[in-house]
């Protein structure tokens, strides 16, 4: 969003309003589903060689859990405050600053709920739903009673 400055004077203020589509700003992410545009809503405040722009910028998402791969919706409603030294400017592009921000809230791992038990690496069920007949702690348990079953039988062949 470009802001055209030679409208504004010195100390005053205008209002901001704009849709960023997040595929032409290279704002897409895998895990990540946009059900809307990136709005964004704000003021720019003019004060001698500087311009402060503040309001929130605001979408809705579909986020992919990283654990078990349930989709699940989410939304964000940030404030942000930029500012721009404007000496000899006759226009300033916010962008980059807003781009900036929406990766710096993108998290690093998206979970369903904080104790998601992702998928069993066996047979792919979804261990929130309830365990499957292939967990772990099973074999080691039938393991040791095979064992148990062989030194028995050797015992009862003396
Ligand atoms: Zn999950
Ligand atoms: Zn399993």
């Amino acid at each position: 969003m470009i802001i055209d400055l030679t409208h504004i004077k010195d100390e005053e203020e205008i209002s901001l309003a704009h849709e960023y589509d997040p595929k032409h700003e290279e704002l897409e992410f895998v895990d990540y589903r946009y059900t809307t545009g990136i709005t964004l809503e704000g003021t720019a405040l003019r004060q001698n060689d500087s311009v402060s722009v503040t309001g929130v910028i605001k979408w809705t998402c579909v986020i992919t859990c990283s654990r078990c791969v349930k989709e699940f919706n989410s939304s964000v409603d940030e404030h942000f405050d930029f500012s721009y030294d404007v000496y000899d400017k006759k226009q300033i592009d916010i962008t980059n600053d807003v781009r900036e921000q929406v990766i710096f809230l993108h998290e690093q791992q998206y979970l369903c709920r904080p104790d998601c038990k992702g998928l069993c690496p066996t047979c792919g069920n979804n261990l929130n739903t309830g365990q499957c007949t292939c967990s772990h702690n099973e074999i080691r348990e039938n393991k040791f009673s095979q064992l148990k079953e062989i030194l028995h039988d050797k015992k009862k062949e003396k």
